[in-house]
């Protein structure tokens, strides 16, 4: 029987540090009606749940849209779905 020891665990390789210099923000498209989200990179314009049109910033503050399941936006407060009172 052969065994092969395939692992290799490498442990402790200090001195590599992982740079993020680039700002990679993931921005959303939201369903102000049904709360279903999309990528911005994704080219959809309404929702597939609901066919509502997607937005991808604030109506208020026209900010993108970074929290995909927020309700409100965090800088201004504007709601980002209908009021469903
Ligand atoms: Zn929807
Ligand atoms: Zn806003």
């Amino acid at each position: 029987m052969r065994k092969h020891h395939g692992q290799e665990v490498k442990i402790g390789n200090g001195g590599k540090r992982r740079q993020t210099n680039r700002v990679n923000v993931e921005r959303y498209k939201l369903c102000p009606n049904c709360g279903n989200f999309y990528s911005a990179m994704e080219d959809v314009d309404y929702c597939g749940v609901c066919g509502e049109k997607l937005i991808d910033h604030c109506p208020r503050c026209h900010e993108p849209i970074l929290y995909p399941t927020a309700k409100f936006c965090p800088l201004c407060g504007e709601r980002y779905g209908k009021d469903d009172s």
